[in-house]
């Protein structure tokens, strides 16, 4: 308590010479308002100390803290994570990473005016929906499409505009909820639809649907139970079997797909499920999916499928609320003009990600650890299987090797395929695993990476070009100086 006297005023701290040089940079409102908080975080810390502190180094460290504060806010949170998981389509970690052509348009089309809403032929208003349609329309074969936030979005459009007040036929062993509470139950009842459960948890057949029908049956509704798989005795109605029950009854069928796999150039264990191509000429009559999952775009609700249905829900007031940006239009379609490519799996970084081979996975680790070696070759590490110099127990800060891994698509995709992978195993020597994590977490980059007993797992397939670099230097900078931050 005895150093609370000492705490200089504000008009004091706002005079000195390096708050002053904080003023030009930003605002005096924020400069204030960010030394009042470091003002009362340092008396709190005073409080508890009863030793003598001289006044001038209290000056010193509220100055110190204001302009750390002024650094850290001046970063904003949301910032790039190399993503050592092996989990392709990380949803924590903002599922796709984009491809060049997308990144270029966005910037393209963000940085300057551009034709969102006019029709540049007749110089008269357009429609922002115009412009992924045709490309779409060439793409997955369908009649018509539309774009929209998110593929939550897109089930609420198209239940909203063609169920409200009606039924729509559902199997109980579809009723999923996807990461992120999007929970089919609740999206139908927030659409006015009303759901009516056929068939039991494991199993559901052509007939449960057909005696469920009567006049008030608007769709005919069939989810991809993405994150999760009911394995054993089961039985899902296939795809058309459905579409030929909607046909004879004239009830629309509407598949909501999840991922919605596009690229034909899929390994062949990722092959299993039908494509978008697919479902549109089984006769599907609506279909939507993610911008961000197997696509690899930006974050968007993409619906394709007959036109009067999609026209309806193009005049839909929701559609309004629903609406996609043009950058997220820029992205999408920088990122579906790389299907018309002959090689969509070299341009998108999923695509790729996806394709590669245990052999790719196998070298690109090998690889990663001769980097490790090289940077990290004045430290005391140990790399197994590799002549390294000698080092006592005590003195090694790191052992390293590379191993086999198992990776996954994520993003709610493929929920029990497992792709073959690698990586590199590290057991740090002198800090905890926890410590190191979370080093690695909160530098200036962030790794993120898996634990597995007491050791770090970082998986090669999901590490970008560069990235191997940049975590040898992570790696280097902690074993160097493991308790700064
Ligand atoms: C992921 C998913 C959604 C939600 O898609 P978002 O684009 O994240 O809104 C809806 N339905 C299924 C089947 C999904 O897999």
């Amino acid at each position: 308590m005895i150093n609370l006297k000492k705490i200089p005023s504000m008009d004091e701290i706002l005079i000195q010479e390096e708050i002053k040089q904080l003023m030009v940079r930003y605002k005096r409102d924020y400069v204030v308002q960010t030394a009042r908080t470091a003002v009362e975080e340092i008396r709190e810390s005073l409080r508890k100390i009863n030793t003598e502190i001289e006044k001038k180094a209290i000056l010193t460290s509220i100055i110190d803290s204001i302009k750390l504060k002024a650094e850290n806010d001046d970063k904003g949170t949301l910032q790039r994570v190399i993503n050592g998981t092996g989990v392709v389509l990380h949803t924590n970690l903002g599922r796709a990473p984009l491809g060049a052509r997308a990144l270029s348009h966005m910037q393209e089309i963000g940085r300057n005016y551009n034709n969102l809403e006019m029709d540049l032929e007749t110089g008269e208003r357009g429609s922002r929906y115009s412009h992924i349609e045709g490309l779409l329309q060439k793409i997955t074969g369908a009649e018509a499409a539309l774009v929209v936030n998110n593929n939550a979005a897109a089930v609420m459009l198209a239940l909203t505009t063609l169920a409200e007040g009606r039924e729509v036929i559902v199997s109980r062993g579809q009723l999923v909820e996807i990461g992120g509470a999007f929970r089919i139950p609740e999206v139908m009842k927030l659409s006015g639809a009303t759901l009516v459960e056929v068939g039991t948890t494991n199993k559901t057949y052509i007939s449960d649907f057909s005696q469920a029908i009567n006049e008030a049956t608007a769709l005919l509704f069939s989810a991809h139970t993405s994150n999760y798989q009911i394995i054993g005795f089961t039985s899902e109605v296939p795809m058309s079997e459905l579409v030929s029950l909607g046909q004879k009854q004239e009830i629309p069928v509407f598949l909501d797909l999840g991922s919605g796999i596009i690229s034909s150039l899929l390994p062949d264990g990722l092959k299993k499920e039908p494509t978008v191509q697919e479902c549109v000429q089984a006769g599907a009559d609506i279909i939507s999916f993610s911008g961000d999952k197997m696509l690899g775009g930006p974050q968007a609700g993409i619906i394709v499928g007959k036109r009067k249905y999609i026209e309806q829900m193009k005049k839909n007031q929701l559609l309004r609320a629903l609406r996609v940006d043009k950058l997220i239009l820029a992205g999408l379609e920088g990122t579906l003009l790389e299907y018309l490519s002959a090689y969509p799996e070299e341009n998108l970084p999923i695509n790729k990600m996806l394709a590669a081979t245990q052999e790719d996975m196998e070298a690109k680790a090998e690889a990663f650890l001769s980097i490790l070696k090289e940077q990290l070759s004045d430290i005391p590490i140990l790399v197994h299987n590799q002549t390294s110099p000698a080092y006592s127990a005590n003195e090694l800060l790191l052992e390293l090797q590379k191993v086999a891994l198992e990776d996954m698509v994520g993003g709610g995709a493929y929920p029990n395929h497992k792709l073959p992978g690698a990586g590199v195993e590290l057991e740090f020597k002198h800090i905890s695993l926890e410590q190191a994590a979370a080093k690695l977490r909160q530098g200036k980059l962030a790794l993120v990476a898996r634990r597995q007993d007491n050791k770090m797992l970082i998986s090669v397939r999901t590490l970008l070009a560069g990235d191997e670099l940049e975590i040898a230097a992570m790696i280097r900078e902690l074993l160097l100086n493991p308790s700064r931050k």
